[in-house]
């Protein structure tokens, strides 16, 4: 298996000077240096060569755009190609990219004011990223048990079994922890299978690369409750994002009513929701007839509006910040950023065919939809 230097100029000695005294530093062997002048080739070299480390001078020297440079990354990671940066700050491609790459037209500089708050947090993961709390780092850069905290460790998951409940574990951890823990940093702690002894480099797995603080069956049944919560929750009814009444303008809101009725002489009851226009009560408004059952309105949707894809207002031009900074402060992990972004890509690339707004009217005999 060899390693591959990758450049953004072959023949810029100070950026080669550069990779080469990080890869001393850290011990990483360099076999074929490489300009990126075409991504195909790449793979073609990476199947020729048996490549399986790739060292970058800088994000630039993979793609000068952030959108590009992930879907290199992905395709990378899915080839089991493990991926370094050639910086002593950042040495996480991801992570560094965010800081140096436009994006969507955007400069770095530009987006990182706007989003200070995440760049702070991001470090702070990655800080914490590095050395999972309960470890320490050996002379050696190995993780060994940091005895205080690794008893921490096993209180959380103990008194998460106890509870089955993240909430709960949270309170009662602060009550006795010196450290304050929040909502998702105890989440993190009881998702992160570090603490059975794995090491993950994005999706790249290595077991039994350190002392385990939990043992796996401690592990696994906090996973099962976890993963049953998260199956359990409620799911959205998503038309309601995109519904709005066609007379103001306003967006339609749900309400629902509750009729009473006796039957036999036992009282029964039976919810109704609807759509209504927000407006429905003013006084003067146009759109006091607008109510439809959200029953009958739904199927209309699905009849007239399926196959369509439609306007997420998640997908604003600051999502893939946002993602990339949150798979690298560890809130989500490699597989739930390649979902994610697959699909911002699809949306970007269908953005010509969504659905932004559904404006619904009603005159006395039917129901009128039309969209924009
Ligand atoms: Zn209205």
């Amino acid at each position: 298996m060899k390693s591959l230097a990758l450049l953004t100029d072959l023949n810029n000695l100070e950026e080669k000077n550069k990779l080469i005294d990080y890869c001393k530093y850290e011990n990483l062997e360099i076999d074929i240096f490489y300009q990126n002048n075409n991504f195909s080739e790449i793979k073609l070299l990476i199947n020729s060569e048996q490549i399986s480390k790739i060292i970058i001078s800088s994000p630039k020297s993979l793609d000068d755009d952030l959108l590009g440079f992930c879907k290199k990354m992905i395709s990378l990671i899915d080839l089991k190609i493990l991926i370094f940066c050639a910086s002593y700050d950042f040495p996480d491609p991801f992570q560094n990219a965010i800081r140096t790459l436009p994006y969507f037209g955007n400069s770095p500089q530009r987006i990182s004011r706007i989003k200070e708050s995440i760049n702070k947090k991001a470090s702070r993961g990655q800080v914490l990223g590095k050395i999972p709390f309960g470890y320490k780092k050996s002379s050696s850069s190995l993780f060994i048990v940091e005895q205080n905290q690794a008893d921490v460790i096993k209180k959380i998951f103990n008194i998460f079994l106890e509870n089955k409940s993240i909430n709960k574990t949270v309170n009662e951890l602060n009550e006795v922890s010196s450290k304050k823990w929040s909502y998702q940093s105890v989440k993190h702690v009881l998702q992160n299978d570090f603490y059975i002894g794995n090491y993950r480099r994005y999706n790249i797995l290595i077991p039994n690369s350190h002392e385990p603080i939990v043992n796996n069956s401690i592990f696994t049944a906090v996973s099962d409750e976890i993963n049953n919560k998260v199956s359990r929750k409620y799911k959205k009814n998503s038309w309601n994002k995109i519904l709005y009444c066609k007379l103001c303008d306003s967006k339609l809101v749900t309400t629902s009513h509750k009729n009473y009725w006796y039957s036999n002489g036992e009282r029964k009851s039976k919810s109704y929701k609807y759509y209504s226009c927000k407006n429905i009560n003013s006084k003067d408004s146009n759109c006091k007839s607008l109510s439809i059952s959200c029953e009958k309105l739904n199927s209309l949707l699905e009849q007239k509006f399926s196959g369509y894809n439609f306007f997420d207002q998640k997908y604003s031009d600051k999502y893939l910040y946002k993602i990339v900074s949150e798979l690298t402060s560890g809130k989500i992990d490699f597989s739930e950023f390649k979902s994610e972004f697959q699909k911002l890509v699809f949306y970007l690339d269908n953005s010509q065919k969504v659905i932004k707004k559904i404006f619904v009217n009603k005159d006395s005999k039917e129901i009128i939809l039309s969209s924009s």
